[in-house]
């Protein structure tokens, strides 16, 4: 690449199910690369394979790069539009002569890779209807439609420099002939990439390493169609916790059930990034942090291990960092969708006191539904029982009353209220304290009294105090 070429990335997911973290992190790789060099970022949507796509696995991808803010500069694009053009460039190579017509039937190709593995070779097409100065090839069997091959280098080795992993060389006389259009004309996996890779000037390839062995078919190909190579990083897989190759066994692997379950998209960004990369020590880091100090050198070559314990402290920090407001507009669906009603109740103010004790956005929604009913919840009969006792209710009756005539309603007036009801009934803090929360939420445990009552308000905690104190 000299200096004036400008960088362009992509990322080229399947739409053949969830996107997952693997895709969703190299998508980040090859997003953060492009805009570090201030280049363009490609979407393009590998969907030539009619019976897995879907339109739902589609939306899926959008709405999961949406979601982690990966805008793309240019695409999506759809493979499947582009069949023609594909079918353009085998007509190409087959007037050049890199590729040919194959009439082999399937059953006599695998017929020829038992022979090879009974030979102790490589299984392989044997080349048949392989065109070679001087050699005949057979007579074209009628009604028979061929498969397009192209014509590999049977020599010599390919070899690129992998930004990741260094050094790769394949020999060339392990790579068959492939397949590059089946015999109903379609063109194959392989070749739509190389051609799509090539007409959209891509620089830099940076996927997952179960697509080494691609690489070197691709590489092949660009060089028969006499294409730029683009530079190519293979990132290893991420491993679960206990070190075998990440899948459901080890929780979601979707990248929106991350989103369902509360964590921040920046907090997803910032963890996926330092899965298999990192900077020095550095552990957390704003996305403009992240793009200017994004390098291919510091991709690691080891595999990563997903560590869920590690998100929730990375999603627990950017909770912190976020404003009520914003957490407020975040958790209020989360709250409804728990039967609360979130406009009950100042939720700025109840995700301060929330928040920095939260770890995922339910975590505080779970919190927050406190606050978030009218009524009283039912308080388990024996709980009440062992709580509410002769003692407790007449420190609670004192202090409704004189909670009934406080001029104003605010945490200091609340507090020092709690104080004059121990001072005047010779009590300690968690003798009131527990029967409150018990008589006024239903539950024994909750953040600081003073704090909880004054979001509840005045006519909830008194209504509800009342109901108490009544049965
Ligand atoms: N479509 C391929 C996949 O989803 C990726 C192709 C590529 O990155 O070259 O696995």
């Amino acid at each position: 690449m000299n200096s004036e070429t400008i960088v362009r990335t992509r990322f080229a997911p399947s739409p053949t199910g969830d996107l997952h973290l693997g895709g969703a992190r190299t998508a980040l790789f090859s997003w953060a690369f492009a805009r570090h060099h201030q280049g363009k970022f490609v979407l393009r949507i590998e969907d030539t394979d009619r019976e897995r796509s879907t339109p739902e696995a589609v939306q899926i991808i959008l709405d999961g790069m949406q979601w982690l803010g990966l805008e793309a500069d240019e695409g999506p694009f759809y493979q499947s539009q582009r069949i023609e053009r594909h079918q353009e460039v085998i007509q190409k190579m087959l007037d050049e002569g890199t590729a040919y017509y194959c009439y082999s039937t399937p059953e006599e190709v695998e017929a020829m890779r038992e022979r090879a593995r009974a030979q102790g070779l490589k299984p392989r097409y044997d080349g048949t209807w392989r065109p070679e100065p001087g050699k005949t090839l057979p007579e074209i069997p009628a009604d028979r439609q061929p498969v397009v091959r192209f014509k590999s280098p049977q020599t010599g080795a390919t070899t690129w420099d992998d930004l990741v992993k260094g050094p790769i060389s394949i020999p060339n006389d392990e790579l068959d002939d492939l397949v590059i259009a089946r015999s109903d004309g379609t063109p194959t996996y392989n070749f739509c990439v190389v051609v799509d890779d090539w007409d959209m000037k891509i620089t830099h390839v940076i996927r997952g390493d179960d697509h080494v062995n691609n690489t070197a078919r691709q590489i092949t190909l660009l060089e028969a169609l006499g294409a730029e190579l683009p530079a190519y990083g293979h990132v290893p897989m991420i491993l679960g916790p206990d070190g075998e190759k990440l899948s459901k066994r080890h929780g979601a692997v979707s990248i929106l059930e991350y989103d369902e379950q509360g964590f921040l998209p920046e907090a997803m960004v910032n963890y996926l990034a330092r899965l298999g990369w990192s900077h020095g020590d550095a552990e957390l880091f704003s996305r403009a942090e992240f793009i200017d100090w994004f390098n291919t050198r510091n991709l690691s070559r080891s595999p990563a291990q997903w560590d869920p314990k590690k998100l929730r402290w990375v999603n627990a920090h950017y909770i912190k960092e976020s404003t009520n407001e914003r957490l407020a507009e975040l958790v209020a669906p989360r709250i409804e969708a728990r039967g609360g009603q979130p406009e009950l109740v100042d939720l700025p103010a109840v995700m301060e006191l929330l928040k920095s004790r939260a770890e995922t956005l339910n975590e505080l929604a779970d919190g927050a539904l406190l606050f978030c009913h009218q009524e009283m919840p039912a308080i388990d009969p024996e709980l009440k029982e062992q709580v509410l006792t002769p003692e407790a209710k007449q420190l609670l009756h004192d202090f409704n009353q004189r909670a009934q005539a406080l001029e104003e309603w605010s945490v200091d007036a609340i507090s020092a209220t709690i104080k004059e009801v121990l001072k005047a009934q010779g009590a300690r803090m968690p003798q009131l304290g527990i029967p409150m929360r018990v008589a006024v939420t239903g539950q024994r445990q909750t953040p600081a009294i003073d704090a909880v009552l004054f979001l509840l308000g005045r006519d909830r905690v008194l209504a509800r105090l009342e109901q108490s104190l009544a049965n």
